[in-house]
């Protein structure tokens, strides 16, 4: 057993009687992580996405979790207040079902990193940029087991290694690496 320590958890809870569909979380999501910073802002590349039919009155924010390999099995549908919500509507992962929450060039795994990127934010901005209060922030604190980040490198590299192989994966490292030294 790790020995226990105290940590902040954050997180942000959904609120979708109040969200309106505008989008402006995607909008400043994708720009705060853009390289160049703010250089541009494209949904597909936010870790908070919009699942929108206007048509039934469906606007559910959906902000981005963990990276998956596989598919689940255990599937449901949702009906809220009348409302029915698709089968991986309120699923946060990264999963090979479906393109959300992939960079879309690279297809990396995004995850949502409650803005700590540089400079770090006090408040994320999806929450500061929600003008409807549909995104509640909330910080609390819980004695966890003393756990070894995986950085996003790793997970990276794991979504490669489960895409085209880990022979494929080396190969290509070694061929850039060789590159660069030359
Ligand atoms: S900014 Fe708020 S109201 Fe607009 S889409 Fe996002 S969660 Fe909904
Ligand atoms: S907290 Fe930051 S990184 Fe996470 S979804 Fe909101 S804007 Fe994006």
């Amino acid at each position: 057993m790790g020995e226990k320590k105290k940590k902040i958890v954050k997180s942000i809870t959904i609120d979708v009687e109040k969200c309106n569909g505008c989008r402006a979380c995607e909008m400043i999501c994708s720009a705060f992580h853009a390289t160049p910073q703010y250089s541009s802002n494209n949904p597909a590349r936010s870790r908070i996405r919009l699942i929108r039919d206007p048509l039934r009155d469906i606007y559910l924010p959906v902000y981005a979790g963990e990276y998956t390999p596989a598919e689940c099995m255990g599937r449901d549908k949702y009906v809220i207040d009348g409302k029915e919500y698709d089968e991986c509507g309120f699923c946060r992962a990264s999963c090979p079902s479906r393109d959300a929450f992939k960079e879309p060039d690279s297809k990396l795994p995004l995850k949502c990193d409650m803005c700590e990127d540089d400079p770090p934010q006090e408040k994320p901005l999806c929450v500061q940029w929600c003008l409807n209060d549909a995104l509640i922030y909330e910080e609390r604190e819980e004695e966890v087991e003393e756990d070894v980040k995986v950085e996003d490198v790793e997970v990276g590299l794991e979504s490669m290694i489960d895409k085209y192989g880990l022979e494929k994966v080396m190969d290509t490292i070694s061929r850039m690496a060789a590159a660069k030294r030359s």
